[in-house]
C-alpha cells in the first residue's frame, strides 16, 4: 500500500520537528531522555513514510533488511559497555560514510537519471561527487577514530612536514577530477569518480591520524558532524527531503559542538579539523617533575573525609571503566548526612565523550546541581579542604599551564592542586589518555590512593558509615 505525496511530505515535516526538539531537549540532562524519545519517534515515523511512499519497490527485501539491522543494533547496543560507546559511535559514522559512497555510485549507475538533461543533468553529477567524496572521508576518518579510541591505532598524532600542502594537492586533484567528471562519458566517469574515492578515502586517513590525545573529544564531533553532511548529501542524491534536513540538522549541530569543545579546550577550530598541529605545544625539552610520591591507605583517606568540611569529587575516564558511579554517589550521600559540601567538578572533555560524565552520574541519579562545570568551580579550590581525583589523569594535568612542550599545554584543567589535599584514585602511575606524565602526583599536598576505583570506594564507605 503506498501513501500519496502529500501524506508523505506532512510525515516528512512532522519528523523533522520532533527531529529539532529531540535536538533541543539532548541540549540539558533534565530533557535528555525525553529529546531521545522524540528521536525515536521521528526516526518510525520517517522510516514507514519513506518506505511506504510512491515508486518504492522490494518492501519485503526492505522490511527484512531492517528487520535485521534492528536486531543487531539492539543486541549491540544491550552488549557494549559504556566505556566502549565512542568506539561505537565511531564505527556507527563510518556506517553512515559508506552508505553516501554507495548511494553515489548507485545513483550514478541508476538508469533513470541517464534521462536527466542540461542544468538538472550537472547538478546531479556535482551531488554524486560532494556526496562520495564526504561520504569517503567520513568513511575512512571515522575507522581511523575507532582504532584510536579502542586501542588498536595509537592515540598520539602522527604527522609529517608538509602534511597540508600535500592535502591541499589532493583536494584540488579532486576538484579538477569533479570537473572532469561533470563532462565524461558513462565508463570514463566512473574511473574519475573511483580515483576521487581513493585519494577522499587517503584523506580521511591522514587527517585523523594526524590528530590525537587531548584533541580526540573534537575528531568525534567533527566525525559526526561530517557524517550528517554526508547524510544530507545522500538525500540530495535521492531527491528525500527528511534525508536532506535531518543530515543537516546532524552536520550542523556536531559542528557547533566541536566548535563548543575547542573553545573549552582552547584549541583553534580550523587548526584541529585541518590538522595544522592542533595541540598548543611547542617544540622543546618537557619540564622535569619534581617532588615525591606519596599514597595513604584508604582508612587514612576516610579518616581526611572524616575531617573536612568541603569535598570536591573529580570524575574521569577510569570512573567509567570501573563503573564507580553507584558506589561513589553513597558515599557522597554519606558525607552529605555528615554535614560536608561535596560537589562534582565535571571537565568538558572528561571521558572518552562529549558529556560521558554527566551520563554517568545521571545514571547513579546523582542531583544535578552537586554537579558543575569545571569553571564554575575552579575557582573554589582554593577554599576546598579534599579534592578525589576519581580515574581522571589529563584533566588535572598542571602541564596543560605550565609545560609549553605538553601536547595538552593550553587546554584548560581542573586546578585541583590548589586545594588543601588532593586524593589521586588510580591503579598505578600510569599516564592518561594523552600519554603525558602528570606533575599533580608529585605535589606535596598530593596523595595517591592506589586501587580500582570501585573497590576503593566501597572500602572507603566501609571506614566511613
Ligand atoms: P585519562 O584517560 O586521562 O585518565 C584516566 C585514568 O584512569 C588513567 O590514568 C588510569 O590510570 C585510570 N583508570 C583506568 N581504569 C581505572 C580503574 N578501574 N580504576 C581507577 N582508575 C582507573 O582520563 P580523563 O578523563 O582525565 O581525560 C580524558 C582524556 O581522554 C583526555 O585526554 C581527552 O582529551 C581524551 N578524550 C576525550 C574524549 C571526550 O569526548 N571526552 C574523546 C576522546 C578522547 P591507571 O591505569 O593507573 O588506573
Amino acid at each position: 500500500m503506498f501513501i500519496v505525496k502529500e501524506i508523505q511530505t506532512a510525515a516528512y515535516l512532522f519528523a523533522s520537528i520532533l527531529f529539532i526538539l529531540s535536538l533541543s531537549g539532548l541540549s540539558s540532562q533534565e530533557s535528555a531522555k525525553r529529546g531521545v524519545l522524540y528521536g525515536i519517534v521521528g526516526m518510525i515515523i520517517a522510516i514507514i513514510a519513506t518506505v511506504a511512499g510512491q515508486g518504492v519497490e522490494g518492501h519485503i527485501y526492505i522490511i527484512g533488511a531492517i528487520a535485521i539491522a534492528s536486531v543487531i543494533g539492539i543486541m549491540l547496543a544491550r552488549k557494549v559497555e559504556m566505556t566502549a560507546m565512542p568506539q561505537l559511535v565511531a564505527i556507527l559514522h563510518s556506517f553512515v560514510g559508506l552508505a553516501a559512497v554507495l548511494v553515489g555510485f548507485g545513483s550514478y549507475l541508476d538508469p533513470s537519471t541517464q534521462t536527466l538533461h542540461g542544468a538538472e543533468h550537472t547538478i546531479h553529477l556535482v551531488e554524486v561527487f560532494a556526496g562520495i567524496f564526504i561520504g569517503a572521508i567520513t568513511f575512512t576518518g571515522s575507522i581511523i577514530a575507532w582504532g584510536k579510541l579502542d586501542g588498536k591505532v595509537p592515540s598520539k598524532p602522527w604527522s609529517f612536514s608538509g602534511l597540508q600542502m600535500m592535502n591541499l594537492i589532493l583536494l584540488i586533484v579532486c576538484i579538477a577530477l569533479g570537473v572532469l567528471f561533470c563532462g565524461a562519458e558513462r565508463t570514463s566517469g566512473m574511473l574519475y569518480l573511483g580515483i576521487m574515492t581513493a585519494i577522499a578515502s587517503f584523506i580521511g586517513v591522514v587527517l585523523v591520524m594526524a590528530i590525537g590525545g587531548g584533541d580526540m573529544p573534537v575528531v568525534v564531533s567533527m566525525l559526526n558532524s561530517y557524517s550528517g553532511w554526508a547524510a544530507a548529501a545522500a538525500g540530495f542524491m535521492l531527491g528525500n527531503d527528511l534525508l536532506i534536513v535531518t543530515g543537516a540538522l546532524v552536520g550542523s549541530s556536531g559542528a557547533i559542538l566541536s566548535m563548543h569543545m575547542c573553545e573549552a579546550m582552547n584549541r583553534s577550530f580550523f587548526a584541529v579539523i585541518f590538522a595544522s598541529g592542533s595541540g598548543s605545544a611547542k617544540a622543546g625539552e618537557k619540564k622535569a617533575i619534581e617532588g615525591e610520591v606519596t599514597a595513604l591507605n584508604h582508612e587514612e583517606v576516610a579518616a581526611l573525609l572524616k575531617e573536612a568540611k568541603s569535598v570536591v569529587i573529580v570524575p574521569g575516564y577510569g570512573m567509567a571503566v570501573a563503573k564507580a558511579q553507584y558506589p561513589i554517589y553513597d558515599m557522597v550521600q554519606t558525607l552529605r548526612k555528615a554535614g560536608k559540601n561535596v560537589r562534582f567538578a565535571i571537565h568538558p572533555v572528561a571521558g572518552r565523550l562529549p558529556g560521558h560524565m554527566n551520563v554517568l552520574l545521571a545514571e547513579a541519579n546523582v542531583p544535578y546541581d552537586i554537579v558543575l562545570e569545571m569553571d564554575e568551580i575552579n575557582e573554589d579550590m582554593p577554599e576546598t579542604d579534599v579534592v578525589m581525583v576519581i580515574g581522571a589523569n589529563d584533566v588535572v594535568n598542571p602541564s596543560a599551564q605550565d609545560d609549553p612542550a605538553s601536547s595538552i599545554y593550553g587546554m584548560p584543567v581542573i586546578e585541583a592542586w590548589k586545594a588543601e589535599k588532593v586524593i589521586i584514585m588510580k591503579r598505578s602511575m600510569s599516564a592518561g589518555y594523552s600519554g603525558e606524565d602528570n606533575p599533580l602526583f608529585y605535589k606535596p599536598n598530593s596523595e595517591m590512593l592506589y586501587g580500582d576505583a570501585k573497590a576503593s570506594v566501597e572500602k572507603l564507605l566501609g571506614f566511613l558509615k
